[in-house]
């Protein structure tokens, strides 16, 4: 069985249900990833998340929701002090979301310290593949930065597949320089990268598709498949390239989790067997639902038959 091993932060979401009265669910990038791709691939794909969260209450209601997701929380670590993080949506007149977190104190912050104190757990670890994220690097400090790079490359020995989202976040960074250090290294590891072209334009500079596959070349020698929204998906690996069209959704009611439910549903997709083309058709069709409803975790229902149609 396809296993694989998803690595950052899941927190605590507060949106406004109404003026004063605020509706709680649990998100992150990597939390979305993680449910999304549990979801599409069912009984056929074993995924956990490697993350840490507190010992209260509200840590433990988090890990139920992950498991009543099918994820499997064996590699979620309890901090002794620390809890989860948190943000809160604000949707201003004009339907703008913005974001305010309460994270930089995190339990999963302390995720590599935790898994240091677990010799078993990690030596156990051999996932068929790991998926990390620009935004897991980010909450690492420089120690937990290095043994995340460290673990990524002992899983590497053991055959595990390396996927890497940069899902790049100014503020949770010091400056560029320090985000490309990072990178650097972290599309130099992994097999598989799959950068939205409006980060690689923020961080690197670069203005168009064209600039950006010349970039991605120069960082990682696997595959890449690069997002651009409406605008379509550009794949490459060393002997190929070609572009796949998405159909566009003209007014998207909620574009948060559009990178993750991709992300998911290509993995899902190519666990299942499909080709490159067909799996980043399968995972646009998915993003395009998720974006037609709000919030990051859509009800299970509208993705049933993307769930049908990959498991026939
Ligand atoms: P990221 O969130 O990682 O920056 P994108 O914004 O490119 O990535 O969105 C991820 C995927 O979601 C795209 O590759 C595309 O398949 C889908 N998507 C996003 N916006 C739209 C849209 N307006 N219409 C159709 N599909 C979209």
């Amino acid at each position: 069985m396809t296993s694989t091993l998803i690595i950052g932060e899941s927190m605590v979401e507060l949106t406004h249900h109404t003026d004063d009265l605020l509706r709680k669910s649990f998100a992150g990038d990597t939390h979305s990833a993680a449910v999304y791709l549990k979801r599409l691939a069912g009984d056929s794909e074993d995924v956990s998340l490697l993350s840490a969260v507190g010992l209260d209450g509200l840590s433990n209601e988090l890990i139920e929701a992950l498991n009543k997701e099918g994820v499997s929380t064996h590699t979620v670590l309890q901090h002794p002090t620390r809890t989860i993080g948190l943000y809160m949506v604000h949707t201003d007149s004009q339907g703008e979301r913005s974001f305010q977190y309460w994270r930089s104190q995190s339990a999963a912050r302390a995720t590599m310290a935790l898994l240091e104190q677990q010799p078993a757990l990690l030596a156990d670890l051999a996932p068929t593949r790991v998926f990390f994220s620009g935004i897991t690097l980010a909450i690492f400090d420089s120690t937990a930065r290095a043994q995340l790079r460290e673990l990524l490359e002992q899983l590497k020995m053991r055959g595990t597949q390396v996927i890497f989202d940069p899902n790049y976040r100014p503020a949770l960074w010091q400056n560029k320089e320090e985000t490309k250090a990072e990178y650097q290294w972290a599309f130099a590891v992994s097999d598989v990268v799959l950068p939205g072209l409006d980060d690689l334009n923020k961080l690197y500079g670069t203005s168009s598709m064209q600039s950006a596959v010349a970039l991605v070349k120069t960082l990682c020698s696997g595959e890449a498949i690069i997002k651009n929204g409406e605008h379509g998906v550009t794949y490459l690996n060393a002997d190929t390239q070609f572009s796949v069209e998405v159909a566009p959704v003209a007014k998207p009611v909620d574009t948060t989790a559009a990178g993750d439910s991709f992300n998911a549903a290509l993995m899902a997709a190519r666990s299942k067997g499909l080709p490159p083309q067909q799996a980043i058709e399968f995972a646009a069709s998915v993003a395009a639902i998720v974006i037609q409803h709000k919030g990051a975790i859509i009800p299970r229902t509208e993705l049933q038959h993307a769930i049908n149609q990959l498991n026939t």
